[in-house]
């Protein structure tokens, strides 16, 4: 089985009519003014999660920056916390970002591949007099921190002599001294209202193996001292980041001013995407995994990449969904529904169309002979000739929907009605005669009448169908499942203002259906390639459970947005 979505990544991005968004501007014009001859960008995850659609913003944005500016973007591993990391979150990640549709530069990058050059640096501070070690423990060290109205007080190791200093540092590195027993700081300021430069920790001994560098180390530099001297040895020209890190921009300038950095980066800042109805925290996310609320990181129902490509969602929607909710310094939410539009609006120019039906009934074609099988012929997508046609086998017995049929109804009811007509999608107009019912009432099958001449043109009589409904052969099916999923949170705000998210879980999230008969022609279909299940939405084969045996297809997302509605008659 292959993967069939990483095609048409780009045919659906809008067409760029809008004005330039505030990075594009700085970069044309740092390129305008020869402040660079050509931009280096980096996505830098932590490898300690999957990722999420708040990280494809944030991927679309560097990668799309270097391929319009014509420069180059890294995939950088800021694997400073290895307790935390892990080779599978790696993985995921980059096969997210080349699913997106994205190459990165050269090797994939590992802010661990410069532990020496960082650790040389530590020790030029220390020299400098800007480092020193201290031995205060967690709880005195925020103590000593202050708060946001009041300053910080000095350490009172920060006076050790150079000397100490180095040899103290020494034996943290040679694993010395336990966890917690002391740590590397930079010497700033403690009554700085920047509480970012009150003297931060820029080494911890941590006695953790390393996913990259194995037993190597026992002491880890901070995130902090590490990401923008990282961006320096890569030459990153614009250190694309997000709102919350504004406050560190002075520390990374600090370490870049104090060091003898190749380069200097510069740091912009954007807002982060929130959606509604979902959670982008990776701790949050991770919760829901642990604690088995989804089955997994690429659980369908997940706001996670590798969930979205599960569900279903294609690369060229995601894509389109970054594009249109822009770069801004301004921090709001994003209506879920801007997302499932995108996706909709893809797969309806894309998908083939199938036919399955989800509550099989028994529809007995009564004067079709029981051994005869006709082949049909039908388009795979209603305006796209490209997409070609299948055949679909007609047979004496089928299967049409069970809520396709009713005894009586309304005028607004255009399905199968007793005594009247519809066509089958692709093939002939059918009367309803009679309705068998089990002992207690249910409609079990519907006998009806095909009426002659009808393949392709409306009845000689003039007696014209209601509607048109989806159905397959009961002999020549697919038999499978079919999950249908539905928002995992029914709040708006899942964690707004210190609300617990796992209260509002939607406890109607997925149904999953037996039994379902599908087409026989999607015995071929692909995991990851779309379909449109006509009248029903758009469904994909599902990576995890599908067999031979049982194919599993997911639905992505329905025909419409029925959210909250009832259903429409
Ligand atoms: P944490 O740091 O808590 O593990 P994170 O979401 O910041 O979580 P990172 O792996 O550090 O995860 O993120 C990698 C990059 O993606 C960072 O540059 C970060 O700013 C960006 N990013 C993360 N979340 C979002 C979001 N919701 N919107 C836009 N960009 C995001
Ligand atoms: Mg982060």
């Amino acid at each position: 089985m292959s993967d069939n979505h990483s095609s048409n990544a780009n045919e659906h991005v809008e067409v760029k009519t809008k004005p330039l968004h505030f990075i594009q501007q700085i970069i044309r014009k740092d390129l305008e003014q020869g402040i660079h001859k050509n931009i280096v960008t980096r996505f830098p995850p932590e490898p300690n999660g999957y990722l999420h659609i708040g990280h494809a913003k944030s991927i679309c944005l560097n990668f799309g920056v270097a391929e319009e500016f014509g420069g180059a973007c890294n995939l950088r591993f800021d694997d400073t916390n290895p307790e935390k990391e892990n080779e599978e979150f790696v993985n995921s990640i980059m096969e997210d970002v080349k699913w997106l549709g994205f190459q990165w530069n050269g090797e994939v990058k590992y802010t661990s591949d410069y532990f020496d050059k960082l650790y040389e640096w530590a020790l030029h501070l220390i020299k400098s007099g800007l480092a020193f070690v201290c031995d205060l423990n967690a709880e005195q060290m925020r103590e000593y921190r202050g708060t946001l109205v009041e300053p910080g007080k000095n350490s009172p190791y920060r006076d050790r002599s150079v000397e100490e200093n180095l040899a103290l540092f020494e034996k943290m590195r040679a694993g010395e001294f336990d966890e917690g027993a002391c740590s590397l700081r930079a010497k700033i300021d403690m009554a700085s209202p920047n509480i970012n430069l009150r003297d931060p920790i820029i080494y911890r001994i941590k006695k953790a193996h390393h996913h990259q560098t194995g037993n190597k180390w026992c002491i880890y530099p901070s995130y902090d001292f590490a990401h923008g001297q990282s961006d320096a040895i890569e030459g990153i020209t614009h250190s694309i980041c997000t709102l919350e890190f504004e406050d560190h921009k002075p520390l990374y300038d600090w370490f870049i001013q104090h060091l003898p950095v190749p380069a200097v980066p510069r740091q912009y800042e954007f807002s982060r995407l929130n959606i509604n109805y979902a959670v982008t925290s990776k701790r949050k996310l991770k919760q829901l995994v642990d604690e088995g609320y989804v089955d997994g990181w690429n659980d369908p129902r997940m706001p996670t990449i590798s969930g979205m490509r599960r569900r279903g969602y294609t690369p060229a929607a995601l894509r389109n969904f970054c594009e249109r909710i822009g770069v801004t310094r301004s921090d709001g939410v994003v209506d879920v529904g801007m997302l499932e539009f995108c996706v909709r609006d893809d797969l309806d120019k894309n998908a083939p169309r199938a036919m399955c039906v989800l509550r099989p009934l028994k529809l007995t074609i009564t004067n079709y002979p029981i051994d005869k099988e006709e082949i049909l012929t039908v388009a795979n997508h209603p305006n796209r000739a490209d997409l070609g046609e299948r055949t679909i086998p007609f047979t004496h017995e089928l299967f049409i929907e069970q809520e396709d049929f009713r005894e009586e109804a309304n005028k607004k009811y255009k399905r199968l009605v007793l005594g009247k007509r519809v066509r089958l999608r692709g093939a002939y107009v059918i009367e309803a005669d009679e309705a068998i019912k089990d002992a207690a009432g249910n409609v079990i099958e519907v006998r009806a009448r095909l009426i002659e001449g009808t393949l392709g043109k409306d009845p000689a009589d003039g007696v014209k169908p209601k509607g048109v409904i989806h159905w397959v052969s009961a002999s020549r099916n697919l038999n499978c499942e079919v999950r249908l999923y539905d928002r995992l949170f029914n709040d708006e705000a899942p964690d707004a203002g210190g609300k617990n998210f796992l209260e509002s879980i939607n406890s109607k999230n997925l149904e999953i259906l037996e039994g379902c008969k599908a087409e026989i022609s999607l015995a071929d279909a692909l995991i990851g390639a779309s379909f449109q299940f006509e009248r029903q939405g758009y469904f994909c084969l599902d990576s995890k459970y599908s067999t031979a045996e049982k194919p599993v297809f997911n639905r992505t997302i329905s025909l419409k947005d029925s959210f909250g509605k009832e259903e429409q008659e």
